[in-house]
């Protein structure tokens, strides 16, 4: 054995308690440091040919590379919709990496059987109900990727054709509506051959990311010829945090009959709330839904889950048949399930925190990260210098300067603020904004006072 394995080996133990006294320090001190720190980048280094044992590695990495690394999972990171990430989901993720099981197939242990529970677990927190089967995958986009490719097997199933089996030539024109959706879709329609310009945008309501129902059907109507097409739902959008109305898609769907995709990615955890979960109301109608868990589950990186009610389908697009992996069964294995053949047992840092703090637990997180919401969103409403661009109605913030709001000017005004909390820059209804999106369970009222504080102070520099 090479000797610096071999030693490492030896000393197990006692580096693994120095790993977890640097990841205590760091997570002691995550909420004072900077949020986005202005470090310069180290150089690339060659890889050395010996190696120098955990020990020192762990060493050169804090300080070559930590010192650059964004606080991304403390209280005032506010970019994108980041998440955090629990005590148990750390001790979830950790237990993943040291059990290193590969839950692909039901052919050695339980980890499937953990996988099942834990989507069972899901699935009663977004109120789903039985007839929805799901698997974990990496990210919403990869979920909304495999919602698509089971509405395309759909769509062939309802022309006659079989894409999984004969490829997309056969399919004909496909048509995906929607009102504001995710860019991921259209990566993902990209990546299924059904091609970017599928997607067909339908009005949304006045000053509003939801669709307009009226729209919608007019669009059905219109496209009626084609043959049955696809609805991309949105229950919860970036920018606004806005949410399609499900029933009232579901009513469509009844006279239409089309595929109803939901992205839910932060806005299924709506549902944890009594009082927004009227906002996912009718989310189980839907044949596919995506769901991101290292959004607002605040497990680490990189996990989601995607619910479907047509398993048999979506088994047509992903089974993977191969003579050491036996018959695909009434429950089939992961593998038969998703894009990833070998995948991590991600289910186990869902499990944990799901256990460790139940439905009340993640509905504390849920209902404080709204919470914090409505506090920035009343300071801002409140402050002459900026206009909110939207209600808050669920963890997202959107908002501009009231006089001049160019991109050059918001970029300069966070610019001020990256020590402190981070913004992210968008675009809405042409109007360059920022927008502050909730959703780490560190994050506390006192932290949203700093944010507020900040800003005020920013944009007197301004
Ligand atoms: C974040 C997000 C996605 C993409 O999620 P990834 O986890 O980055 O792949 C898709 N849809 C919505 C609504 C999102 O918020």
């Amino acid at each position: 054995m090479y000797p610096q394995l071999a030693a490492d080996r030896n000393e197990l133990p006692r580096l693994l308690e120095a790993v977890q006294q640097h990841a205590a320090a760091l997570l002691a001190d995550l909420d004072e440091r900077d949020v986005v720190p202005s470090v310069p980048v180290p150089p690339p280094t060659p890889l050395p040919a010996q190696g120098v044992g955990l020990e020192a590695t762990l060493a050169e990495f804090a300080a070559r590379w930590e010192p650059t690394l964004s606080a991304s999972a403390g209280p005032r990171y506010l970019g994108f919709v980041t998440g955090g990430v629990t005590p148990a989901a750390l001790a979830g993720d950790w237990m993943t990496a040291t059990w290193d099981q590969n839950s692909f197939s039901s052919l050695d242990g339980a980890g499937q059987h953990l996988e099942r529970e834990s989507i069972a677990w899901l699935r009663g927190l977004f109120g789903l109900s039985g007839h929805h089967h799901g698997t974990f995958v990496s990210g919403a986009t990869m979920s909304n990727t495999i919602g698509l490719a089971t509405a395309r097997e759909w769509l062939g199933e309802r022309r006659g054709v079989s894409p999984a089996e004969d490829g997309v030539g056969g399919l004909g024109a496909v048509r995906v509506l929607s009102g504001a959706a995710h860019s991921s879709v259209s990566k993902g329609l990209s990546i299924l051959g059904l091609g970017r310009t599928a997607l067909i945008q339908v009005d949304t309501l006045p000053r509003r990311e939801a669709v307009d129902p009226a729209a919608l059907e007019r669009a059905l109507q219109e496209h009626e010829a084609d043959g049955p097409c696809v609805v991309v739902a949105s229950a919860g959008t970036v920018n606004t945090a806005d949410f399609d109305d499900l029933r009232a898609i579901g009513a469509l769907r009844e006279r239409y009959g089309f595929w109803l995709h939901v992205d839910a990615a932060f806005g299924a955890f709506a549902a944890l709330c009594p009082g927004y979960s009227h906002l996912v109301d009718g989310l189980d109608l839907a044949d596919s839904i995506c769901v991101d868990l290292h959004k607002w589950l605040n497990v680490p990186y990189d996990s989601a889950v995607q619910f479907t009610r047509r398993r048999d389908l979506q088994t047509a697009v992903f089974q993977n048949s191969a003579a050491y992996l036996g018959p695909l069964g009434d429950t089939p294995d992961t593998a038969h399930l998703t894009p990833e053949n070998s995948h991590r047992l991600r289910a186990v840092a869902a499990w944990f925190t799901l256990r460790a703090y139940g439905r009340d637990g993640h509905r504390e997180i849920v209902e404080r990260c709204i919470a914090c919401a409505h506090t920035l969103g009343d300071a801002i409403d409140s402050t002459p210098e900026l206009r909110l661009l939207a209600p808050v109605r669920l963890n997202v913030v959107c908002f501009t300067l009231a006089e001049d709001p160019t991109a050059e000017r918001l970029a300069a005004l966070t610019g001020q603020l990256s020590d402190e909390v981070f913004l992210t820059p968008t675009v809405l209804d042409g109007v360059p904004a920022l927008r502050a999106a909730f959703s780490n369970w560190r994050t506390t009222e006192n932290d949203t006072r700093r944010v507020v504080t900040t800003l005020q102070g920013a944009l007197h520099k301004l």
